[in-house]
């Protein structure tokens, strides 16, 4: 038993062992499997990493390729770079930020060509300093120090300008220095010798010519000037003679002397113009001129010439644009002339219209005024209205060319026009008519008295038959503050003549002869100035007793003129107490009155001896004082209804002594006119003066009528009329009035 048991335990024992043993074969084996896996993928990856380290290699092998090969391009363009930068023979060289220099090319270091210590390692200042203390350089007046100074001072700057620089040997180099953005500075230095040297040829051939020029110039200013003297002999004698008596024949030669001469002379002038203007000789001589008579003038000039072939010249001047300025009315009469003139002379029929317009300037103290010259004439072909400005130059056809002229008068008038300081143009289109124009800017000088209208004229009856006329005159009676009642006929008129103080009437009217006209006026007792405008200068003007004449076109300064002349027979215009004062029947009230008191502060005896004439023949109170002083403390003890105030006096003068009596009255709350009387009569004087408390302005030499005219405006209603009363004779009250509006006497100052 003991041995079963011995034997089964045995064979237990045997059989844990054998299934021990089995477990671990099991073991061992997945172990082997697992490693036998692994080492496979270690060897897929070793064949990987060599794949990928062969790939590497070749890769590193084409970069070193690549390298060796933009190595070898780089220095390839850097040679090339250095080759053109050897080649070019401006001066090249670059400098890091501190300042130090790195490289520079030939032409650079030549400059310095026996400086050893010149070359890349160097600073600028050294640079400099070398240049200048071995007289590289030529440093002018200047110290060598200051001179050092001012080129590193240039070198250190935000921004550099370009220098020139003259070198010892006269070589002129232009010095360009440029930051880049890492802080290096690029220097160049032009060599621009040829260029200053090409300047200098060329300034001396102009100074050479600009001299010949203006030698020719003066030559034929000269020659003109002594050309002309003899020819007025010849042209003046031949005058005479055709005034002599001269048969035919002899009229006919003596004709034809007096048409050459004059013909010649025209070029001559021309020629002399052109001469003194090329020669900068002409100069302009600014006065004060009045531009819409300036404008009547010459049209009055050509009106015959234009009469012949039936054209009409027609000025439209701007009514709201004022007609002084401050110009040379010789120039612009020429101008005027030869544009006006042209167009008359290259117009057939139609008409030839001159319009003047004005933009205000400087707050109204200047206009830039614009003047053309319309005309219905032959034109100008296209391409042709620049060609026509140029000396001597026509249009070449044959309608042109039996126009007499010399092709200088467009060029002289452009230029006068540029020295005016204007511009001038041309619009045409051939066959129907031209337009030139021209504008510029001018000084305004304050309306004169010649251009206001007599305070007693208020209403005035017109009689026209032409529309445009009757227009125009109601738009211009307008402007000077008079009320035009327009009649188109003489009948309309004449049925109920209106109560006006005066009547303005066409020399044609298509009903009456104005012969006729008059004498119906006058018949009907019409107390009223009596004005008639006839056709144009030259043209046959009536000759009536007691009718004035005033021509065509009509200027403002020529109608003011002619209605200051008129006698102011119309009472109900004048201000109120002088037209009661006849019709009052108590004369004790008349007699309470007080006279009207005048203050007139003038320094100057003469002066004063003349405006006590001027007011002689008014009963008013008139006192002089003899300074801005005296003006003040008469305005206190004598209280004036009106001051006169001369503005140049010693001591005090008339614009402090009105601030002062303005003072005053701010305390007193009075308010008294005060008339500047001033010879200051340029743009902006009147302005100034008004500035310091006057009220009006009135330049000398002193008209009698504008005293009387502002005595008569400014007349308080608590005085006596200004022209002496008498119930006897009641027409002495405006006899004084009348004197003095019909004279215009003038005193200096
Ligand atoms: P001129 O009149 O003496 O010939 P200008 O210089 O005044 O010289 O004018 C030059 C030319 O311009 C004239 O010959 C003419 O051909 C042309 N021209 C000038 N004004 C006019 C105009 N209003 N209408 C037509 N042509 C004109």
């Amino acid at each position: 038993m003991e041995d079963f048991d011995t034997l089964a335990q045995e064979r237990r024992a045997r059989l844990a062992a054998e299934r021990l043993l089995e477990l671990k074969q099991a073991e061992l084996y997945e172990a082997n499997r697992k490693l036998s896996k692994h080492a496979l993928s270690l060897s897929g990856e070793i064949i990987e990493k060599r794949q990928e380290a062969e790939h590497l290699k070749v890769e590193n092998s084409r970069t070193r390729e690549d390298l060796d090969k933009a190595n070898s391009a780089i220095v390839i363009a850097e040679r090339r770079l250095w080759d053109s930068l050897e080649t070019i023979q401006d001066g090249f060289a670059v400098f890091d930020p501190s300042d130090t220099m790195i490289a520079a090319n030939s032409a650079y270091l030549r400059v310095f060509d026996d400086l050893e210590d010149v070359k890349p390692g160097i600073s600028y200042s050294d640079i400099v300093r070398l240049a200048v203390e071995e007289g590289i350089i030529d440093i002018g007046d200047m110290s060598r120090e200051a001179y050092i100074e001012a080129a590193l001072t240039r070198w250190r700057a935000a921004t550099r300008e370009p220098q020139t620089v003259r070198l010892w040997n006269n070589q002129y180099v232009k010095l360009v220095d440029r930051r880049s953005r890492d802080g290096d500075m690029v220097s160049l230095g032009l060599n621009i010798t040829g260029t200053i040297r090409y300047e200098e040829r060329l300034k001396k051939a102009r100074y050479k010519a600009e001299s010949a020029n203006r030698a020719k110039s003066a030559f034929l200013a000269n020659m003109s000037h002594e050309i002309r003297t003899p020819m007025n002999g010849m042209v003046g004698m031949a005058d005479l003679l055709a005034e002599t008596s001269l048969d035919k024949e002899q009229r006919l030669f003596v004709e034809t002397i007096k048409s050459s001469g004059t013909a010649l002379l025209n070029l001559i002038n021309d020629v002399l113009d052109y001469s003194k203007i090329e020669a900068s000789k002409l100069v302009l001589n600014p006065e004060v001129f009045d531009l819409e008579k300036c404008i009547h003038d010459v049209i009055v000039l050509l009106q015959p010439n234009a009469a012949q072939k039936g054209l009409s010249l027609i000025i439209d001047y701007d009514m709201f644009l004022p007609t002084r300025f401050v110009g040379d009315p010789g120039r612009m009469r020429q101008v005027l002339t030869n544009l006006i003139g042209n167009a008359v002379k290259f117009t057939h029929e139609g008409h030839v219209i001159v319009r003047v317009v004005g933009v205000p300037e400087k707050g109204g103290l200047s206009q830039r005024v614009h003047v053309s010259v319309e005309d219905t004439g032959i034109g100008i072909p296209k391409g042709f209205e620049n060609h026509i400005f140029g000396e001597f130059n026509q249009v070449e056809d044959d309608r042109n060319r039996k126009f007499e002229g010399t092709g200088l008068g467009l060029a002289i008038t452009r230029e006068l026009v540029q020295l005016m300081g204007g511009e001038i143009w041309v619009d045409s289109v051939e066959g129907e008519g031209s337009c030139f124009g021209f504008c510029m800017s001018m000084d305004v000088v304050g309306e004169s008295a010649d251009n206001r209208a007599p305070a007693w004229i208020k209403d005035i009856a017109v009689v026209e038959s032409v529309e445009a006329h009757a227009d125009i005159l109601s738009k211009q009676l307008a402007a000077l503050g008079i009320k035009a009642t327009i009649f188109a006929d003489a009948k309309s008129v004449l049925e109920n003549p209106p109560a006006v103080q005066a009547y303005l009437i066409s020399q044609h009217l298509e009903d009456l002869e104005i012969e006729e006209v008059i004498a119906a006026l006058k018949a009907a007792e019409v107390k009223a100035g009596i004005l008639v405008m006839a056709a144009g200068m030259g043209m046959k003007a009536p000759d009536i007793p007691d009718v004035h004449v005033v021509h065509r076109p009509l200027v403002r300064a020529e109608l003011c003129r002619a209605l200051a002349a008129l006698e102011p027979v119309e009472i109900s215009a004048l201000p109120p107490l002088v037209l009661e004062g006849p019709q009052m029947p108590d004369t004790t009230k008349k007699a309470g009155l007080r006279r009207m008191r005048i203050l007139a502060a003038e320094d100057n005896k003469t002066n004063q001896l003349v405006f006590g004439k001027m007011v002689k023949a008014l009963d008013v109170e008139l006192v002089f004082a003899n300074n801005g002083q005296e003006a003040i403390d008469l305005y206190q003890s004598f209280d004036p209804d009106l001051v006169f105030m001369d503005i140049s006096m010693p001591e005090v003068d008339g614009k402090e002594a009105t601030r002062r009596i303005r003072e005053i009255e701010a305390q007193t709350g009075r308010h008294v006119p005060v008339v500047a009387m001033t010879a200051h009569a340029m743009t902006g004087d009147e302005e100034e003066i008004l500035s310091h408390g006057l009220d009006h302005y009135m330049t000398k030499p002193l008209r009698k009528a504008a005293i009387i005219d502002r005595i008569l405006m400014e007349h308080p209603a608590e005085c006596k009329p200004v022209a002496p009363m008498d119930d006897d004779a009641p027409s002495a009250v405006d006899t004084a009035v009348r004197e003095a509006m019909a004279e215009a006497t003038q005193i200096g100052g």
